[in-house]
């Protein structure tokens, strides 16, 4: 295991093409982040590369970077180009996430003539989808649709250099190991695997030894040391009256540009953006039962600045990259402990500042420590003035292990699963 010390501070030291740095110059980054200058030049030396890296620190230019410069290599040498086939291949496990990761894509390519990139995720039309990835040198996928095009042929890996798994413990979480396991198989040529995930445990290494040779590891965070710039707290609600009390005071608060509030079902994101709205609140909600227009449009106002709060199940709201999100509450708790990092991560991007608040009531006492045990930290309980719970927090904590979920909270209610 590699967990390297980098000594590189500046872009220009790896060597990338001149209408890509000025790409990266436009975009403002004027260093590398401890991510990038790991992964960059470790990646583009070649072989195998396990990056245990935490969502927020770069590490999407971190692996995007050395695959345009491949392929603007390619696209010089001449030959084959437009390619009938592409270079790179990124797999991400939402469409969320993949369309970020592909906007980012098209940030660092704005001036190089002819590279194209391919977004290829469930809910858009596949025509056009095969238009976009005719001569496509960069592919951004979703594991279903993927497979898709690999079983109608309509999709060529013959030339693949390099494939990138992003997130790759939110893919095995969402049970896409066949799928992954399919894509391998289609691309067996390549030359080169990266592998992204914030956590890694017995499963992401079993995949890794599938998928890999000899892989090395770069290891940027640890759940002990992730998000020390996002001010945690928790917060402990008598009923889910008081619950609602609580997070509007917050919602008022002048610190609060734009939040996003985590909830545990399909259902109660709907139900509490709805609360919200007619609260005089800009909210809106976002999960994915919805038409995939809709979860764009959404996320689309919420970068914009048109709604200030966005209301959403985890799988939804993973790869929202979203700078001015000052707040992340979490209203619903997590199913998994492993997902509160990832929550709170949607706050303090780029190295800013976040808040992360987190909101429980007795029964959930036991979730909480799952979570405290998994950040290997205990999350300091705050009140507000004139909101302050019955039950001390030594009451509340007092219910841990023996506390169940109370009804119509985290895991328990509406119809729906919650992590969708
Ligand atoms: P990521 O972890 O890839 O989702 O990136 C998180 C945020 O950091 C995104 O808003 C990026 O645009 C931004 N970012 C990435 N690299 C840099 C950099 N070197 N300097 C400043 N911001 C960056």
């Amino acid at each position: 295991m590699t967990t390297p010390t980098p000594t590189i501070t500046s872009f220009e030291e790896f060597n990338l093409p001149e209408p890509i740095m000025a790409c990266i110059n436009a975009l403002g980054f004027t260093a590398p982040t401890p991510v990038q200058a790991a992964v960059i030049p470790a990646a583009m030396q070649g072989g195998d590369w396990i990056v245990s890296a935490q969502t927020g620190s770069g590490k999407t230019a971190a692996f995007l970077l050395p695959a345009l410069q491949h392929i603007w290599n390619s696209m010089r040498s001449g030959s084959n180009n437009p390619p009938d086939a592409p270079y790179a291949l990124v797999i991400c496990p939402t469409r969320e996430l993949a369309q970020q990761v592909a906007s980012d894509a098209i940030n660092l390519i704005k001036g190089t003539k002819g590279l194209r990139v391919a977004t290829v995720v469930g809910g858009t039309p596949y025509h056009k989808q095969r238009q976009d990835l005719k001569g496509a040198h960069l592919v951004i996928a979703t594991p279903g649709r993927l497979v898709d095009w690999i079983n109608q042929g309509g999709i060529n890996l013959s030339r693949l250099h390099s494939l990138t798994l992003d997130e790759a413990d939110r893919m095995l979480d969402l049970g896409f190991t066949d799928e992954i396991n399919a894509i391998h198989e289609a691309c067996e040529h390549r030359q080169q695997t990266l592998m992204f995930s914030a956590t890694f445990t017995s499963r992401e290494t079993r995949l890794a030894s599938n998928l890999m040779l000899n892989p090395q590891h770069i290891l940027l965070a640890s759940s002990k040391e992730k998000h020390t710039n996002i001010t945690q707290q928790l917060q402990w609600a008598d009923n889910s009256h008081h619950q609602h009390q609580l997070l509007k005071h917050w919602l008022q608060d002048e610190t609060m540009v734009q939040a996003v509030i985590f909830a545990s079902t399909q259902v109660e994101t709907d139900r509490l953006a709805k609360e919200l709205e007619s609260e005089g609140i800009s909210a809106a909600s976002l999960h994915g039962a919805m038409p995939q227009v809709l979860r764009n449009r959404r996320l689309d106002a919420l970068r914009k600045n048109r709604i200030k709060v966005l209301v959403a199940t985890d799988v939804a709201a993973r790869g929202i990259d979203v700078p001015n999100i000052t707040h992340v509450f979490n209203y619903g708790l997590p199913m998994k402990a492993e997902d509160y990092v990832h929550r709170i991560g949607r706050t303090g991007r780029a190295g800013r500042n976040g808040v992360a608040i987190t909101f429980a009531q007795r029964g959930d006492a036991f979730k909480i420590r799952d979570i405290e045990r998994y950040i290997e930290r205990t999350i300091p309980v705050t009140t507000i003035e004139g909101l302050e719970p019955q039950l001390s927090a030594e009451d509340f904590k007092r219910s841990q292990g023996r506390g169940k979920p109370a009804r119509g909270r985290a895991g328990s209610s509406g119809g729906y699963r919650g992590n969708d």
